[in-house]
């Protein structure tokens, strides 16, 4: 299984891309959890990296790419991915798609989570991460067992630079001019699974997972039928 999952900023994509891939037993592959880890790690890019992630920016498209161009070549990826992040431009969709294409693999689908500004809005203000270990809280929605801790390593709490209102605002203009034209891309490409990001997240993981097994050929079979 090979899948793309993009969508507005805190639609809930790494909550269902983390279950997909225990569930497929594919790699999870986020780019904003790789970028987070090496500004924890330090170093000399890591000052760049979050200047653009907390203005709510994106980090130059090569550096997205370079990203995934390493991760895809672990051995956990053989089996099968989840994209998680990425892509989020057109440029990256075809960065993508041509390196792929040299690997002779090809995606499964593009599930598109969508949801409206407004939800997005409440999402992102009760969003709550653990800058341990990445997990993800939101207080109304999703809460930790002991409030304001992480229920895996009791770490306490804490809000993301980009989850600020200037920043979620700065994400949701940059979503719409670059990364919300990939609709029509997958769609244009036979690929796109649209899903509603506004339900609860045990209904959209179900959603997504009805929809694949609907899916009337995986893309193996595709090229196995050529
Ligand atoms: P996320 O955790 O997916 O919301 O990503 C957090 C931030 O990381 C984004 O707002 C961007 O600043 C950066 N980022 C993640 N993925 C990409 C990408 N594919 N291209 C550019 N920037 C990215």
């Amino acid at each position: 299984m090979r899948l793309v999952i993009f969508g507005p900023p805190a639609v809930g994509k790494g909550t269902q891309a983390s279950r997909l891939s225990h569930h497929y037993e594919v790699a999870h592959v986020s780019t904003g959890d790789t970028l987070r880890q090496a500004i924890r790690q330090g170093g000399q890019v890591a000052q760049r990296i979050r200047d653009f992630i907390d203005r709510g920016n994106l980090v130059p498209d090569e550096m997205a790419a370079e990203i995934i161009e390493r991760r895809l070549i672990q051995p956990d990826c053989r089996a099968g991915f989840i994209l998680d992040g990425f892509p989020r431009t057109m440029s990256q969709a075809e960065t993508l798609a041509s390196m792929m294409t040299r690997r002779r693999i090809a995606l499964d689908a593009a599930i598109f989570l969508d949801a409206d500004d407004e939800v997005i809005v409440e999402r992102v203000s009760g969003r709550r991460v653990c800058p341990l270990c990445g997990r993800s809280y939101h207080i109304e929605f999703a809460p930790p067992k002991r409030s304001g801790h992480c229920d895996d390593d009791a770490e306490r709490l804490e809000q993301r630079q980009d989850d600020q209102p200037v920043a979620v605002r700065k994400r949701l203009e940059i979503y719409a001019t670059e990364t919300a034209p990939l609709r029509e891309y997958y769609e244009g490409r036979e690929l796109l699974v649209p899903i509603d990001g506004t339900q609860d997240a045990d209904a959209v993981t179900k959603a997504i997972m009805e929809a694949l097994h609907r899916l009337p050929t995986t893309a193996r079979d595709r090229r196995a039928e050529v």
